[in-house]
C-alpha cells in the first residue's frame, strides 16, 4: 500500500498517522481541527498499563447504584440520551458474563503488555525526549477502612505485568504540604506512568508527522466508501489506497457507511486544570480512589479529572460536575484556581471495553482504530504499531481476533 487517509486526529489517529508516514506510506490526516473536542485533550495523561480488567463486569453492575452522581459518586446517565445508553447497557450486561469478561481481560492483558514500551518508542520517533514519565502511580486512601477495603479488591484484581507495593511513611509524608491531612495509606504501582502533557504529546506527534511529509487537512469527513474515497463537510474529495477510521466516539456513523456496526457510547469525563497550585512536579499521578478523582501534574498545570457520564458525545456540559470536583479538591485541601480551565469530553466506549483495532473483513482497504474507552492515551502508541504492521503487510505484534469490530455483528 502506498497511501492512506487517516480520519480523526486525536491521540489514536495522530499516532497512527505518524507511524504510517514514518513507514513510507503517504498519509493524509483529516480532522476538523478543534483540539478541545476529543477525549485526547482533557484526559488524565495516565499510562494505565495496570487496567487489564474490562469495566463491564457484574461486580461493577451490582455496585453501580452506590456510585451514582445523586449518591455522591462519579456515575451518571443523561436522561435525554436514554435511547443511546439503554441499548448500549444491554450489550454491557451481555459483555459482563464471566466467559466474556475472561476474554476481554485476556485481550487487554495482551494489548497493555507492551503499552509503555510502545510509548517510549513513540517518544523517540516523535523526537520528544522526556515526554513519558514512567514513574508509576500512587493510589492513596484518606481513611484506614477504605484503604483496607481497596486492598482486598486489588488483591484479587489482575493488573497484567504491573506490580504494586505499600507506600512508605516517607512517601505518604510527601503529601503533607499539599493536602489538609496526610493519607492514611497508599499503594504505589510500578510499570505505569504518565505523559508530561497530553496535548503536548499530541502536538509533538503531529509536528513530527508534518516534518516527515504527512499532509493534514482541516475538515470533517461526511461520506466515505470502502474503496478509500471520502467526501468532506466542505465538499472536498480525497482518495488513497486505504483509509483508517479513528474518530473516537464519533466513529459509528462512518463505520455504518462501511457496513459495520460499532455500538459506541460517549462515556463523558470532566476535567479542570489550574496553573495556580503548589503540587510538586515529582509526585506521581495520584488517584484518590475514595473520591474517584485523579490528580496529574502536567507541565501546563495541575489537572483534576473524574466522572463517567453516559450520553451523546457532543452534549452540553453539566456544570454540577465541575462544582463537585471543586468540592473534592477543597475537602482534600488541594490548592487550585477558582476559575480553572474546565473541559468535558467523551471516552469512546464499546460495551466490552475492548477497543476495535483491525482491518474490515469485507473491505480490506478499510482499517479502524477506535473504542479505546478509558485507555486511549495508554494504548495509542501500541495501536499505531499494530496499524502500521497491518498496512505494511507485516505480522501484528499480537493476535487481533479479539479486537475485530465484526464481534458486534
Ligand atoms: C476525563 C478523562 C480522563 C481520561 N484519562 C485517561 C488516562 O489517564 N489515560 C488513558 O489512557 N486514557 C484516558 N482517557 C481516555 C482517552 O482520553 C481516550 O480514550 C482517547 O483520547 C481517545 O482518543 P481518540 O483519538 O480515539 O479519540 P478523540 O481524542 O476523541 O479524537 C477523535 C478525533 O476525531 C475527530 N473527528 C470526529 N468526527 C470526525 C469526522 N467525521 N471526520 C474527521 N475527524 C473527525 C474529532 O474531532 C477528534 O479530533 C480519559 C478520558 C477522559 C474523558
Amino acid at each position: 500500500m502506498k497511501s492512506i487517509l487517516v480520519i480523526g486526529g486525536g491521540l489514536v489517529g495522530a499516532a497512527c498517522a505518524l507511524r504510517l508516514q514514518a513507514a513510507g506510506v503517504a498519509t493524509t490526516l483529516i480532522d476538523p481541527g478543534d483540539r478541545r473536542r476529543g477525549a485526547s485533550f482533557g484526559n488524565a495523561g495516565h499510562i494505565g498499563a495496570e487496567q487489564v480488567m474490562p469495566w463491564s463486569t457484574w461486580g461493577n453492575l451490582i455496585g453501580a447504584p452506590l456510585h451514582l452522581f445523586g449518591a455522591g459518586g462519579p456515575l451518571d446517565f443523561r436522561w435525554r440520551d436514554i435511547a443511546l445508553w439503554l441499548p448500549w447497557s444491554l450489550r454491557f450486561m451481555a459483555a459482563s458474563a464471566p466467559n466474556r469478561v475472561a476474554a476481554s481481560n485476556a485481550a487487554l492483558t495482551a494489548l497493555l503488555r507492551d503499552a509503555m514500551g510502545a510509548w517510549l518508542r513513540l517518544e523517540t520517533l516523535a523526537d520528544m525526549p522526556g515526554m513519558v514519565c514512567p514513574h508509576g502511580q500512587a493510589n492513596i486512601y484518606m481513611s484506614t477502612r477504605t484503604g483496607d477495603k481497596a486492598r482486598e479488591l486489588w488483591a484479587r484484581t489482575p493488573i497484567g505485568a504491573c506490580r504494586y507495593r505499600e507506600m512508605s511513611s516517607d512517601e505518604l509524608a510527601r503529601y503533607d504540604g499539599v493536602l489538609h491531612a496526610r493519607p492514611a495509606s497508599g499503594l504505589h504501582f510500578d510499570g505505569t506512568g504518565q505523559v508530561r502533557d497530553p496535548q503536548g504529546a499530541r502536538d509533538g506527534i503531529l509536528t513530527k508527522f508534518s516534518a516527515l511529509g504527512g499532509l493534514t487537512i482541516c475538515d470533517a469527513v461526511t461520506t466515505l466508501d470502502a474503496d478509500a474515497s471520502v467526501r468532506t463537510q466542505s465538499g472536498r474529495q480525497f482518495a488513497a489506497d486505504a483509509l483508517l477510521v479513528a474518530c473516537g466516539a464519533w466513529s459509528a456513523p462512518l463505520m455504518r457507511q462501511l457496513g459495520a456496526a460499532a455500538p459506541l457510547i460517549g462515556e463523558r469525563g470532566y476535567s479542570m486544570q489550574s496553573t495556580e497550585h503548589n503540587w510538586p512536579s515529582d509526585l506521581p499521578t495520584t488517584i484518590f480512589e475514595e473520591r474517584s478523582v485523579v490528580l496529574s501534574r502536567f507541565t501546563s498545570g495541575l489537572r483534576a479529572t473524574s466522572f463517567l457520564e453516559f450520553g451523546s458525545p457532543g452534549a452540553p456540559a453539566d456544570p454540577r460536575k465541575w462544582a463537585r470536583l471543586h468540592k473534592h479538591l477543597d475537602d482534600l485541601g488541594v490548592r487550585f484556581s477558582r476559575a480553572p480551565d474546565r473541559w468535558v469530553g467523551p471516552r469512546p466506549t464499546l460495551p466490552d471495553y475492548v477497543p476495535a483495532i483491525g482491518r474490515l473483513k469485507r473491505s480490506p482497504n478499510a482499517f479502524y482504530a477506535f473504542g479505546h474507552a478509558h485507555l486511549g492515551l495508554t494504548e495509542c502508541a501500541i495501536t499505531a504499531e499494530i496499524i502500521e504492521a497491518l498496512a505494511t503487510d507485516k505480522p501484528p505484534p499480537l493476535d487481533l481476533a479479539p479486537f475485530a469490530i465484526e464481534r458486534f455483528g
